[in-house]
């Protein structure tokens, strides 16, 4: 896989959704059948071999690849939502994020204990969504978690956010 072709697939929008953000937008990559082949792929390669047994996608953008990638993988996929959009009893977190402070749910009975959970969404920034999204999963005692992300911000340090038992990766890096 041409990791600067898919580079190239990336739409940056100037000041959305408020001045002075670089806002990367991720539908450029998926409406061309060939580029989401090659991103299934590439995730595809990476995670074969972990004994992936659940994927948890965050709201919204990390629910596309996601789902793709659990079928992929022979994985359930778990949705991580906004509050009050899932009907079950859930955990809850709080977290801060590039465009203020925010919080995320998931069901309590979406995961077993010991199970090897990969999250994923489309986008490292600070890492705050994601910290947040790893104490949610932390709730069903997994045996180890993986992280992934479409792309990374590098210059936000958002790695950082994470304990260093998490295995965390992206497949696209921007340096500024
Ligand atoms: P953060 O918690 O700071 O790592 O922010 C990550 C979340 O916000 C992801 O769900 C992204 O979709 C979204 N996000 C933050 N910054 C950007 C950006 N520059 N372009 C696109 N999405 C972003």
């Amino acid at each position: 896989m041409n990791l600067e072709k898919l580079k190239s697939k990336v739409r940056n929008v100037p000041d959305f959704p408020i001045p002075g953000i670089q806002f990367k937008d991720v539908t450029t990559l998926f409406k061309d059948a060939e580029t989401l082949r090659e991103l299934s792929d590439a995730l595809y390669e990476m995670y074969r071999d972990k004994g992936i047994t659940k994927v948890v996608g965050i709201e919204s953008r990390g629910f596309i690849m996601g789902p793709l990638l659990a079928e992929r993988l022979n994985a359930g996929f778990i949705p991580i939502r906004k509050p009050g959009k899932l009907p079950a009893a859930v955990y809850e977190e709080t977290y801060e994020k590039e465009y203020g402070p925010d919080a995320i749910q998931v069901h309590q009975d979406a995961i077993g204990e010991g199970e090897t959970v990969l999250l994923h969404d489309d986008l490292l920034a600070t890492g705050g969504t994601m910290a947040g999204a790893v104490r949610l999963i932390e709730n069903f005692k997994p045996k180890k978690i993986y992280v992934n992300f479409l792309i990374e911000l590098e210059d936000l340090n958002g790695r950082e956010a994470f304990p260093p038992e998490i295995e965390v990766d992206s497949l696209i890096k921007y340096e500024a």
